[in-house]
């Protein structure tokens, strides 16, 4: 018989729950409105894991004063079904008074690694995003977390603060999920209208193009960017905002793709943006 799936909210309804897991204990950070993308994280936890705690928390401190706060798709029901089914042993949905009581002032910001790509077009979105998840280690103090490919920045920046804070935890990265057509599950192809979703792919297939490129010898980054550019640009739909070809450790621009690089791309169709990437390597 399985084993029911605790559900807490407050802390020390969490500190209880955690201090009945046997370890090694897998934490799986998300922000609900879940996909085959985030199961596919708590399957590997399960699998590495005796003990499996997910959390479901979007946190208001990693959005910025334009982005979709208020409007981010939340569906708790169908989230708790799926994590039920995938063998969590707790949930931890913690609400924004809970994480960021009146008063709080304390912040954990990465400093060099968060400034290009995703931290230049979303100024304080990685400060938010490590001090959450400072915090979700503090409470659930796991062996391992499982973060997603799809935000490859994101993995780095947490992987660069666990080091950085003496963190005992392993940093595990998992493979990109994607739809049937190629396109990165993620919560936000909610908001695409059916037109919107069918020309999504284009990012898919721009990352492609210049993955086949490179694998045909180009070397060049810039040549390489153009590629995904070309791409884009034939969508009338679709309106990049960047694209990047940078060195995996610093997310520094290339100039030439010598070692392990990522290349990168945001996308807006319409209001929505749509990141993706691709390792070259
Ligand atoms: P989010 O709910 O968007 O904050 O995502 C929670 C975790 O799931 C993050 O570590 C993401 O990188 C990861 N994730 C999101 N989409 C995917 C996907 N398509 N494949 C694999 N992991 C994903």
């Amino acid at each position: 018989m399985s084993k029911s799936m605790l559900i807490v909210m407050q802390l020390e309804e969490l500190f209880l729950a955690r201090s009945f897991l046997d370890g090694p204990v897998g934490l799986v950070p998300t922000m609900g409105y879940l996909h085959a993308g985030h199961i596919s994280l708590v399957e590997k936890a399960g699998l590495e894991c005796k003990g499996v705690i997910a959390t479901i928390f979007v946190n208001p401190t990693q959005f910025g004063p334009t982005e979709d706060l208020e409007k981010y798709p939340r569906n708790i029901d169908g989230d708790l079904k799926l994590l039920e089914a995938a063998g969590v042993d707790v949930v931890w949905m913690p609400t924004a008074q809970i994480m960021y009581p009146p008063g709080y002032q304390t912040w954990v910001d990465v400093e060099n690694m968060t400034k290009p790509l995703e931290g230049s077009m979303r100024p304080g979105h990685f400060r938010g995003v490590t001090t959450v998840v400072a915090k979700l280690f503090n409470a659930t103090r796991p062996d391992r977390a499982y973060f997603g490919q799809k935000d490859a920045q994101q993995a780095a920046v947490i992987r660069q603060m666990t080091r950085d804070l003496s963190y005992p935890i392993e940093i595990i990265v998992c493979s990109t999920r994607r739809e049937a057509d190629g396109l990165a599950m993620s919560s936000r192809n909610s908001y695409l209208a059916p037109e919107q979703r069918l020309a999504a792919v284009v990012l898919f297939r721009a990352l492609n193009a210049a993955q086949s490129a490179y694998k045909e010898g180009e070397r060049n980054a810039e040549r390489l960017r153009q590629v995904v550019r070309d791409i884009i640009n034939l969508e009338p739909l679709a309106k990049l905002q960047y694209v990047s070809c940078a060195d995996y450790e610093t997310f520094q621009e290339l100039e030439v793709v010598n070692s392990k690089a990522l290349l990168s791309l945001a996308v807006f169709m319409g209001a929505t943006r749509l990141i993706d990437n691709f390792i070259l390597e």
